[in-house]
C-alpha cells in the first residue's frame, strides 16, 4: 500500500497547522505512521489521496450512521444550499429539527441548537450553574465532554479527588470547580455529595461512555446518579453527543430509560455537518437568554444547511437502520474476538450499544484506570495490520469503533481477511504490556 500522497500532504499540513491536524487524534500519534488524508467516502468505504480504499470503522467518530455520502442526506444539503447558506435569522428548519429531537427523547422538552458537542456541554454546564446558583461540577475520569476548560480535568486517584489542570491553559479555578470521580463507582459519588452536595450544580456523564473505549454503565449506575442528584438538588447532564441517535432512535435513553435533566447531542443529529444541541427540562431551559438570564448564542447556530442534513439523517434512521447498526457491531466484535482468541491474545470485546472496542485484557473494563491498565501496547501493531489490510479503525486504543449501516458482506470479507494478521501482530507486539 503506497502512502506517498498522504505523507506529502501531512508534511505540508505540519507547516501550517499545529501537528498537521485540526483535531489531535487524527495525527496518528498514538499508533505512529502516516495519517491518511481522505479524499472521498461512499457507503462503508473511504478512499485516501493515494487511491487506497478502506472499510471505515470510524464513521467520522460517530455521525455517519448511514455510511458516507448517503444520497438522501446529500440531496437535502444540496437543496438547502441553493436556497442560501446562512441567514442569521430564525428558519423553519430549526423548529423541525427541535421537534424531531423532542419527539424522540422523552425527557427533552426544549432544545437549543449549537455548532459542536463542545459548545453543547459548555452551554449545558453554564445553564446548570445558572439554574442552581452553584459552581461545582462532577465528571468521571475517562469521560470526554469536548474541550471545555472545566471538563478537561481528569482524575487523580481515589474518591473525591479534586482535579488539577492537566492541560496548560486551564486555570486552577476552572479545574478546582470540577470534581473528577472514577466511573461506575456510586460509592464515590455518594461520598462526594455527602461532603459537597450543596455546592454541586451538576453531574455530567456520558450516558454510556465511548471515550475510554466502550465502557457501559453497570446496572444501576445511571439510576444511582439520578437518585443522588435529585436528593441534593443538582442536575444530571446526560452527554449523548456520541450515543444520541446512534445507539437507538432515542439514544441511550431508550436503552436504560434513566431521565437526565439536561442532554447534549452532536455529530449524529447533524448527519456529519457542524451542528449540535443541548436540551432538557422546560423549566431549566427557560433560564436561557432571551427567555431567561443565562447567556448563550451563536452566529451560525441552527445553520440551514446543517439543519437540513441533520433532519434528513434522523428521518432516514428507521428501526431497520438501528437493527443493521447493532448487527454490524455484533458481527465486528465476534470477528475480532474469534481471531484474537485464535492468536492467543488476552482480550475483552466490549459494547456500549453499537459502540465497540477491544481491550487487551481478560477481564471486563469498568473504568478509566482499568482501561489504562489493559494491554494498550498491543494496539499500534493491531491497528496497523488492519490498516494495511484496508480497514480503517480508530487510531487510538481508547476510542470506540463505529460501524455504519452501509456495511455489507464485502466490507465484512475485507475485515475478516485483515483480522488474522492483525491478531497475530497484536500477539507478537513488543509493546505489549
Ligand atoms: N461529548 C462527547 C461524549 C463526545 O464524544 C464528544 C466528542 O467526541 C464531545 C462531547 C465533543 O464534541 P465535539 O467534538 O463536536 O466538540
Amino acid at each position: 500500500m503506497t502512502t506517498e500522497q498522504s505523507a506529502a500532504l501531512f508534511k505540508r499540513a505540519q507547516s501550517v497547522t499545529p501537528g498537521g491536524v485540526n483535531s489531535p487524534v487524527r495525527a496518528f500519534q498514538a499508533v505512529g505512521g502516516t495519517p491518511r488524508f481522505m479524499v472521498r467516502g461512499e457507503g462503508a468505504y473511504l478512499w485516501d489521496a493515494d487511491g487506497n480504499r478502506y472499510v471505515d470503522l470510524v464513521s467520522s467518530w460517530g455521525p455517519m450512521i448511514h455510511g458516507h455520502a448517503h444520497p438522501p442526506i446529500v440531496e437535502a444539503v444540496r437543496n438547502a444550499a441553493v436556497s442560501g447558506l446562512s441567514f442569521g435569522t430564525p428558519t423553519a428548519g430549526e423548529i423541525d429539527l427541535a421537534e424531531e429531537i423532542i419527539s424522540r427523547v422523552e425527557p427533552v422538552s426544549a432544545v437549543r441548537l449549537v455548532n459542536s458537542g463542545t459548545e453543547a456541554t459548555m452551554s449545558a454546564i453554564r445553564l446548570a450553574r445558572g439554574f442552581t446558583g452553584r459552581s461545582r461540577i462532577v465528571k468521571f475520569a475517562g469521560c470526554y465532554h469536548g474541550h471545555v476548560d472545566a471538563l478537561l480535568a481528569e482524575a487523580g486517584s481515589g474518591v473525591a479527588t479534586f482535579a488539577l489542570p492537566n492541560s496548560p491553559g486551564v486555570t486552577g479555578a476552572q479545574a478546582g470547580d470540577t470534581i473528577v470521580l472514577p466511573y461506575n463507582d456510586l460509592a464515590a459519588v455518594r461520598a462526594t455529595f455527602a461532603e459537597h452536595g450543596d455546592e454541586i450544580a451538576a453531574v455530567i456523564t456520558e450516558a454510556a461512555p465511548g471515550n475510554m473505549g466502550a465502557v457501559p454503565p453497570e446496572p444501576g449506575f445511571n439510576e444511582g446518579l439520578r437518585e443522588i442528584t435529585r436528593q441534593y438538588g443538582a442536575l444530571l447532564v446526560m452527554d449523548e453527543v456520541m450515543t444520541g441517535f446512534r445507539v437507538s432512535g432515542a439514544g441511550w435513553f431508550a436503552i436504560d430509560t434513566v431521565p437526565g435533566d439536561l442532554y447534549t447531542f452532536g455529530k449524529v443529529m447533524s448527519g456529519g455537518l457542524p451542528a449540535a444541541a443541548f436540551g432538557g427540562r422546560a423549566d431549566v431551559m427557560a433560564h436561557l437568554a432571551p427567555a431567561g438570564p443565562v447567556y448563550q448564542a451563536g452566529t451560525l447556530s441552527g445553520n440551514p444547511v446543517a439543519v437540513a442534513a441533520g433532519l434528513a439523517s434522523l428521518r432516514e434512521a428507521t428501526p431497520d437502520t438501528y437493527r443493521q447498526l447493532n448487527a454490524n457491531a455484533t458481527r465486528l466484535g465476534a470477528m475480532m474476538g474469534a481471531e484474537l482468541t485464535a492468536a492467543g491474545v488476552p482480550h475483552h470485546v466490549q459494547f456500549a450499544g453499537n459502540l465497540v472496542s477491544v481491550f487487551f485484557t481478560d477481564t471486563p473494563v469498568r473504568n478509566f484506570a482499568e482501561a489504562k491498565a489493559s494491554g494498550t501496547g498491543r494496539f499500534p501493531a493491531f491497528f496497523h495490520a488492519l490498516l494495511d489490510g484496508g480497514v480503517y479503525a480508530p487510531p487510538s486504543a481508547f476510542e470506540a469503533w463505529f460501524v455504519n449501516a452501509a456495511m455489507d458482506d464485502e466490507a465484512f470479507e475485507i475485515i475478516s481477511a485483515a483480522m488474522p494478521a492483525a491478531a497475530r501482530a497484536a500477539a507478537a507486539s513488543e509493546g505489549a504490556t
